[in-house]
């Protein structure tokens, strides 16, 4: 028989944000049940050292800190429960999820916190030298190269920020993109371009990340000139993956309103869908700061708005009744 769980609060994603929601729903009486993915945790676990999460003087480990926010959450009441979410219905309350095995979840009010992932190169060296020199984010890792010279992939918003970024830490940035103009916008480009410590690196391929030394760390970028096909040498103790992110919204589509990059679309300031109930927090609504601290801070915010619209919800139903 198929199983079913039910809640007044379900939480769909384990990072900083589903946690912090879970945090706080637990603690309002909403019982939450939070169904974590194929990578509880979220991208914290595949971190390593955090120093920029407010608490902690001494530096702390990404899988602990998520270790400890679960178990925090757990402590408050909150459930954990281990699916991958098929299928759902926002039609009408109480919210249904089905797991790929058949469970069916139920929440009457629902916080999606499924996060988003970085893009990758899928090049030789991008794994085996992950936190050995090549990372997806500057803002997280930038100050690990102090004075080292680093190279940024990309030619976004993303990738001029992180080059502008770590220009706090270096004064040798090197921004690599494979076309010869940007698609960044105008006043980041312009800043990118009057700062005396970023180059950038036109028509340009990167093929492989090169390790080196001893400890092995990351020590060039093998790239290919897109208009000639010359093969060089760039050498970098950094390298930035700064080419995009993938939110983890493709089971909504067509169920809530998402922005063109794949976004959940909130109303400005809260954590409101497009489906009332539905409530969005972390990175897979916000694509401009992406820290753990946001997301904590934004999974927070969804629990109180969950909480009044359940109140208000309740409200209603007395006096309709
Ligand atoms: P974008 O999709 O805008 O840019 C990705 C960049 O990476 C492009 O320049 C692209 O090159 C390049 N790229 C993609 N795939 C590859 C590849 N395989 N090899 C080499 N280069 C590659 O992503 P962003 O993360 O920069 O931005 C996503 C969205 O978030 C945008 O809407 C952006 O405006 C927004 N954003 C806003 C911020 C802000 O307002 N402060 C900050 C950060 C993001 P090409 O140009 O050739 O396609």
């Amino acid at each position: 028989m198929t199983a079913t769980h039910s809640t007044r609060m379900l939480i769909l994603g384990s990072g900083p944000a589903g946690l912090s929601a879970a945090i706080y729903g637990a603690r309002a009486g909403m019982a939450p049940i939070v169904v974590q993915g194929l990578q509880p945790g979220g991208q914290l676990t595949i971190t390593t050292d955090v120093e920029n999460y407010p608490g902690f003087k001494d530096v702390i480990q990404g899988p602990w800190l998520m270790e400890q926010m679960q178990a925090q959450a757990e402590h408050v009441g909150a459930q954990m429960m281990w699916d991958t979410i098929v299928d759902v219905d926002l039609t009408q309350r109480p919210f249904r999820l089905t797991g790929d095995g058949g469970t069916i979840y139920t929440g009457d009010v629902l916080v999606i916190a499924t996060g988003a992932q970085a893009k990758w190169l899928g090049i030789p060296g991008e794994q085996e030298l992950g936190g050995k020199g090549v990372s997806a984010c500057a803002t997280c890792d930038g100050f690990f190269y102090r004075g080292k010279k680093v190279a940024v992939i990309g030619g976004g918003n993303t990738a001029v920020e992180e080059a502008l970024y770590m220009t706090n830490h270096s004064h040798d940035v090197t921004l690599i993109h494979r076309r010869d103009s940007l698609r960044a916008e105008k006043i980041l480009q312009d800043r990118l371009f009057a700062n005396p410590r970023i180059k950038v690196l036109w028509n340009k391929r990167v093929d492989r990340f090169v390790g080196g030394g001893d400890p092995e760390g990351l020590v060039g970028l093998d790239l290919v000139d897109t208009v000639t096909g010359e093969a060089s040498r760039f050498d970098a103790e950094g390298g930035f993956v700064a080419i995009g992110h993938h939110p983890a919204t493709e089971i909504f589509k067509g169920h809530l309103d998402l922005d063109e990059d794949g976004y959940i679309k909130v109303e400005t300031g809260g954590t409101h869908t497009s489906v009332p109930g539905v409530f969005a927090c972390g990175d897979v609504m916000d694509k401009i700061y992406r820290q753990a601290v946001t997301a904590a801070g934004t999974g927070c915010m969804a629990a109180l708005d969950a909480e009044r619209f359940l109140a208000e919800a309740d409200f209603e139903e007395k006096v309709a009744a």
